[in-house]
């Protein structure tokens, strides 16, 4: 999964990210002529002329010379000097274009990365969020993909760019001396053992980490969206103590994080020093030693390239803690997004925008988890008929509306719309066929307008007509600013009923064959209940409407009153009908 991961983004950026490798081998060899000058410098400086300056040395001196002839020392001095600053400030361009180039890669790629993750939250199943918590989502959407940012896709960078430098730095480091090099580089892999114990002890905290910020916006995201209840039952300390609770559990491992994390740079910063201690000893005693086959002017260049490998071998290190912090926010990444939703379109599946006769559940069980809640169901909502579902709370009254809207899969049995399967059907199409008013309306922090069209493309002639059919339109004209009135947050700048009545306006501008009202459970004021009761009948005229009624006095005039029961329809016909039978309903409608 997270080879995939990386495969995916080094194939989707080849071109560029093969710039950023190309920009960093000029960038290692530009470093390396630059610290080439110091040699012939120290030269000049001490001797006074350029005798037995080592080979590769004396060939640049010898292109600089040809270009530029230098006439007395201190013109060949400067001249030295000018061709370092130009190195330097070449060698710095390149570095900043690979940054550069990378960055937008990066970055790209999160854009990219976020949309994805987007787009699987608004395709799960509507049962996940049962078990996963919404702010767990919202972690993984926004957090884990920056954190993907700085550990992974920073890793892969380094990976990229600095183990050509570490390569070509030491080949350099041979060609200087051989023998010095080798006992350096023998120290390295010293090092690279502490530091990769570090990288596991940090992944495992870091996962912990994930999970309690997750834990910690839930209860935020919770407090926020509850907020009345919290005063009005004076529960501020309650939900103050459990946040600070869960607060301190988040930041007792963030300590651990950052204590593990900080100590890497430090870490492998001291090991590179111990390093080049080691090569000052050895190395000035090979300078001092009779034998002096290293010279003092060559042992300067090689102690300050040698400076220069410390950095990528510490960016190495750092990258493989990086990338091992980052699994675990990649591995939540990957996790959400396999989430594969039940619902799904078959192959083949078929297109279709209404229906002639009937949607029919046959022999429909369903569970949600282990628990049946729907068992051995029959039903039938014929074309133009009202049908209420009526019965206790937890009867099953909204998974039965679920299905018929196939927000989920009958576990058992099948429903059929005019006699073919509905799995058969595309998903979206079918769907396109309900139009939901749903108990806890959600509107969005918008204008009623854009509330009503729901970015539906819709001319004002038919907005105003909607706000007709659903009762709100005097309502929205007695705003100063009318249909560009912005409702608040989930629209609490209206009532209930007014929100109701948007989202039954919303539904009407739908224009589907079939709307699905889930009734308001709560009370709400007689004129709001007549005005909803009025436009909802008005509509029953022209199309199938199924409601789920809490209250028995909405259901009086519907066509077909089913009356549920533990999952299964315990009696069903007209109000006089059912009335007459003295059954469940007739038990419920004296009980009410
Ligand atoms: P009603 O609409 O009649 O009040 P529901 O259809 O909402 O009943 O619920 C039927 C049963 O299914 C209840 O026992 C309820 O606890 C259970 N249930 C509803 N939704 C879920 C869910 N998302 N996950 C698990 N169980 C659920």
């Amino acid at each position: 999964m997270r080879k995939r991961f990386v495969i995916q983004f080094i194939r989707q950026y080849a071109g560029r990210l093969a710039g950023v490798f190309l920009l960093n081998v000029g960038y290692v060899l530009l470093t390396i002529f630059t610290f080439l000058m110091i040699e012939p410098f120290v030269k000049l400086l001490f001797y006074g002329n350029l005798d037995n300056l080592s080979p590769l040395s004396s060939y640049i001196i010898s292109l600089v010379d040809n270009v530029v002839p230098s006439g007395n020392l201190q013109q060949s001095i400067a001249l030295i000097i000018v061709c370092a600053v130009v190195l330097y400030f070449l060698r710095n361009l390149l570095a900043y274009s690979s940054q550069w180039v990378m960055a937008h890669v990066r970055s790209d790629f999160l854009y990219t990365l976020r949309n994805g993750l987007y787009d699987k939250m608004v395709s799960l199943p509507l049962g996940y969020f049962t078990r996963q918590n919404k702010g767990d989502a919202v972690t993984r959407a926004v957090n884990d993909t920056q954190e993907v940012e700085y550990t992974i896709l920073v890793s892969i960078q380094k990976f990229l760019t600095d183990p050509i430098a570490l390569v070509c730095y030491i080949g350099f480091l041979f060609y200087i001396d051989y023998q010095l090099t080798f006992w350096a580089v023998l120290l390295m892999p010293v090092s690279f053992l502490i530091i990769g114990f570090l990288a596991y002890l940090l992944k495992r905290s870091s996962k912990t980490y994930r999970q309690r910020l997750g834990v910690l916006l839930s209860h935020v995201e919770e407090t926020l969206s509850g907020l009345r209840v919290i005063y009005s039952f004076n529960a501020q300390e309650r939900a103050y103590r459990r946040f600070s609770q869960l607060n301190q559990q988040f930041h007792q491992n963030q300590k651990k994080v950052y204590r593990q994390s900080y100590l890497a740079n430090p870490l492998s910063e001291f090991l590179g020093v111990v390093s080049v201690m080691v090569v000052l000893v050895i190395g000035g005693s090979l300078v001092l030693s009779e034998r002096a086959s290293l010279s003092p002017e060559l042992f300067i260049t090689y102690i300050a390239l040698f400076s220069q490998i410390i950095t990528p071998i510490s960016n190495i290190s750092s990258a493989f803690s990086d990338y091992k912090r980052g699994e675990a926010a990649l591995d939540r990444i990957n996790e959400f997004l396999s989430v594969e939703d039940p619902v799904r379109d078959l192959p083949d599946a078929l297109p279709v925008s209404d229906f002639k006769d009937k949607i029919a559940f046959r022999d429909v069980s369903f569970a949600y988890f282990d628990t049946e809640v729907i068992s051995h169901l029959d039903l039938e909502v014929k074309k133009g008929q009202t049908v209420a579902f009526v019965g206790q709370s937890g009867a099953g009254k909204s998974t039965l509306a679920d299905l018929l809207m196939r927000f989920y899969d009958p576990t058992d049995g099948e429903i059929l719309l005019d006699g073919v399967a509905v799995n058969k059907f595309r998903v979206a199409y079918y769907r396109s066929l309900f139009a939901l008013v749903s108990q806890d309306v959600m509107l969005f922090n918008d204008t009623i307008y854009n509330n009503i069209t729901l970015g539906r493309a819709a001319t004002m002639e038919e907005v105003e007509e909607a706000a007709k059919a659903a009762n709100i339109y005097d309502f929205v004209m007695s705003l100063p600013d009318g249909f560009n009135h912005i409702v608040g947050d989930r629209g609490t700048a209206l009532s209930g009923g007014q929100r109701q009545r948007v989202s039954i306006a919303r539904a009407v501008l739908r224009n589907a064959p079939v709307l699905v009202l889930d009734e308001a459970t709560s009370a709400m004021d007689t004129e709001s209940e007549r005005l909803i009761q009025q436009s909802v009948e008005e509509l029953a005229k022209q199309r199938t409407v199924v409601m789920i009624a809490h209250r028995l006095s909405t259901v009086r005039n519907a066509d077909c009153i089913c009356v549920l029961d533990g999952g299964r329809i315990a009696e069903q016909g007209t109000h006089e009908e059912l009335m007459a039978a003295q059954g469940a309903y007739y038990q419920l409608v004296v009980s009410s």
